[in-house]
């Protein structure tokens, strides 16, 4: 019998995780039996991705940028990156903005509703304020100094500080491309087969995958809050996917312009990183799926994409701005404010520079909502307002973030001639050589 390609697997994963812990809950011991029994699965699962993500950026970086041969192809590729970054994560704020003005769904939410959810999640909420304020306290150069880690064992013993480790992958890469060819020759080969094992390590975990998004999704229909609070914040919750559903139209759009790569090559190479992405809300976890699927299904070259995605994965959330921006005006809506045209521009800024600094990780977004709020001078409190349907939104914006960082590599590797043909035409290909 013909092998289920990967996505499907994951899908049919998915779907059996929600209707297991659906019937399940029924039970008096089902909630404990999933958090005891299903649960633990799913953790080992995201530790195992996580796991290899500080080693993937090392080894990838070092080797995409030894690859390079010369500094003035790095610094072409990093302005084309960076800029290209910038220019989308634009977009889908504006396109956020555009949403939540259009459909307005702050003017829903009556002062019932309000003060039901902001006593059920104020709580909550405070939390998120308090882990902003401690980012907050920073200089405006805070976020420079920070670059750069002191000591590189230590950046590199926390996943939150990938953009120190990419630094000092690039920064390695640059010395390893200035000194002479047989002094480099043993260092570049040794991070070229490092990468290779770390490739083949997400191979095998992806095995799992099905197994892994199983639990992650029973484990979080079995802790999810009440259906009511839900559809009270139905309307700020479509406005959310909708934008994030256009601007995957927009991807798509992209790719085909300026790559000539249809819509169902793209989405069809993209799909195991995507639904990664939506069971675990992390860019972070997803970063080694998306390298492997953008690399060996989409065509992008090694030396491009090692660079692009891990920087992409760390600062470029598209899906994350555009949430902040619906986010910002509905409870801007909800509490009766009129935003003046200045300030949803400025929204636009804050929204983009919140995405920029927002860690990969489930619910970063939020905490960074709070400086876009406060630049706005919209009521904090009003982060318990859209508390309850968080984490939906979080898995599915953590999607759009990963399709962004998918669709700016293949266009940089276009405009660098660096995009070829897939090395993997499906995934039942690469089963058969891993297994
Ligand atoms: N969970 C998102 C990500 O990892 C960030 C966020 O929006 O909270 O990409």
């Amino acid at each position: 019998m013909k092998k289920l390609a990967l996505h499907w697997q994951i899908l049919l994963g998915m779907v059996l995780g929600v209707v297991f812990a659906l019937i399940f809950t029924n039970l008096d011991w089902g909630a404990k039996f999933i958090g005891d029994w299903i649960k633990p699965f799913g953790t080992i699962f995201i530790n195992a991705l996580k796991l290899i993500a500080i080693p993937l950026i090392l080894a990838a970086l070092i080797k995409g940028i030894a690859d390079l041969k010369d500094i003035s192809s790095l610094s072409k590729m990093g302005i084309r990156t960076i800029l290209t970054y910038i220019v989308t994560t634009v977009l889908a704020v504006s396109i956020g903005l555009m949403v939540v003005s259009v459909v307005q769904p702050g003017k829903a939410i009556n002062e019932d509703t309000r003060n039901e959810l902001v006593e059920a999640y104020g709580g909550e909420a405070e939390m998120k304020r308090q882990d902003a304020l401690k980012q907050k306290d920073a200089g405006p150069l805070q976020a420079l100094v920070d670059l750069v880690p002191e000591n590189i064992f230590s950046a590199a013993s926390s996943n939150r500080n990938m953009l120190q480790v990419i630094f000092f992958a690039v920064f390695f890469g640059i010395g390893l491309i200035l000194i002479p060819e047989e002094k480099s020759k043993t260092v570049k080969d040794f991070f070229d087969g490092f990468n290779e094992v770390i490739l083949k390590m997400v191979d095998l975990i992806m095995l799992a995958a099905p197994y892994g998004v199983f639990a992650l999704l029973a484990a979080l229909v079995v802790e999810a809050p009440s259906a009511d609070l839900f559809a009270a914040l139905a309307m700020y919750a479509f406005c959310v996917v909708l934008g994030l559903a256009l601007m995957i139209g927009i991807y798509i759009l992209l790719v085909k312009i300026f790559t000539k790569r249809s819509p169902g090559f793209f989405l069809n190479g993209i799909a195991p990183a995507q639904l990664l992405a939506f069971s675990t809300s992390s860019s972070a976890a997803t970063l080694p799926v998306t390298m492997e699927r953008v690399t060996e299904h989409l065509g992008v070259e090694e030396e491009v994409s090692s660079f692009v995605l891990p920087i992409g994965a760390t600062i470029n959330m598209d899906g994350t701005s555009l949430y902040q921006a619906v986010a910002a005006v509905f409870i801007a809506q909800a509490f009766g404010m009129d935003l003046s045209f200045g300030t949803q521009l400025g929204i636009i800024a804050t929204a983009t520079l919140a995405s920029i600094g927002s860690a990969a990780v489930p619910g970063a977004g939020m905490v960074m909502l709070v400086g876009v709020l406060g630049y706005a001078g919209i009521p904090e409190a009003g982060l318990a307002l859209i508390f309850a349907v968080d984490r939906p939104l979080d898995m599915c914006r953590t999607v759009v973030n990963v399709t962004g960082d998918a669709t700016v590599s293949m266009l940089v590797a276009k405009s660098q001639g660096k995009l070829g043909e897939p090395k993997v035409k499906d995934w039942d290909d690469n089963y058969k050589k891993v297994s």
